[in-house]
């Protein structure tokens, strides 16, 4: 089977060591697709090389509410430049609201007017949500999403995964399936709609069951896909087509 992991920040220095080995491993294992989202100015250049020479790479460039300290205001207008000069894009990411930080002023307006940058080039947004679901959801509202978006590693309630479909966002669903106790994220996951649903690892984040402690990599890709499977009634082939289906169509890669 052939895989995608739609979101793994492999231009992160816990890479540094092997980030060739891992990514031609990826390839030969079928993990065949990797977005890497960009969390601040200086880390976009490098995601935009790996692009480049690597064709199974797709980057991503945005300003992570993690990382406010590191934001400059003018950082917006440098990421509009590079959106003019980057065709290869595929979404402006990682942005989104974390109410576990401070300054949510600034966090909300760098969201918005990040929101307002995908809109005019017509890209996906790949949102970071803790604690903010609520509050995404209505600036959501608020300021519709023309190309749609990701709201990666969700572990929300199925009410909320459901609002945020009908919002044209798609649901990131990562290592927690692993985890038998995440009863809430593996209900929600095993009823919601098939098309709503990518798989992703956040690597080296979010490590998998059994793997604590341990760098997480996309090749664990089918470890979280045979868990998902397992919450599943349809057959896993059918599955694996449709979520290969929801990751080209969320990033704008159908017919390439
Ligand atoms: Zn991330």
């Amino acid at each position: 089977m052939v895989y995608a992991d739609a979101h793994c920040h492999l231009d992160f220095d816990e890479f540094d060591i092997d980030r060739h080995e891992l990514i031609v491993q990826c390839a030969a294992s079928g993990v065949k697709l990797l977005v890497i989202p960009g969390v601040g100015r200086a880390r976009w250049s490098k995601i935009l090389r790996l692009s480049a020479k690597y064709s199974n790479v797709y980057p991503c460039v945005g300003l992570h509410p993690c990382f406010l300290d590191l934001h400059r205001d003018d950082d917006i207008t440098a990421l509009e430049r590079v959106l003019l000069m980057h065709r290869e894009i595929v979404a402006v990411g990682e942005i989104g609201l974390d109410l576990t930080m401070g300054q949510q002023a600034r966090q909300l307006s760098m969201f918005e007017q990040q929101i307002d940058l995908a809109n005019r080039f017509k890209l996906p947004v790949v949102m970071h949500s803790r604690k903010a679901h609520n509050l995404i959801l209505q600036v959501l509202k608020r300021k519709a999403l023309v190309s749609g978006g990701l709201i990666h590693g969700f572990s929300g309630s199925y009410e909320q995964a459901v609002e945020f479909w009908r919002l044209g966002v798609y649901l990131g669903l990562g290592g927690v399936v692993t985890y038998e106790r995440a009863q809430k994220t593996r209900q929600a996951f095993s009823k919601l709609p098939l098309e709503s649903i990518v798989l992703e690892t956040d690597s080296p984040d979010m490590p998998i069951s059994g793997k604590q402690g341990e760098r997480n990599t996309p090749l664990n890709i089918p470890l979280i896909h045979k868990a998902f499977c397992s919450t599943r009634a349809e057959r896993e082939e059918d599955i694996n087509d449709q979520l290969m289906k929801n990751t080209l169509n969320l990033f704008g890669m159908l017919g390439h």
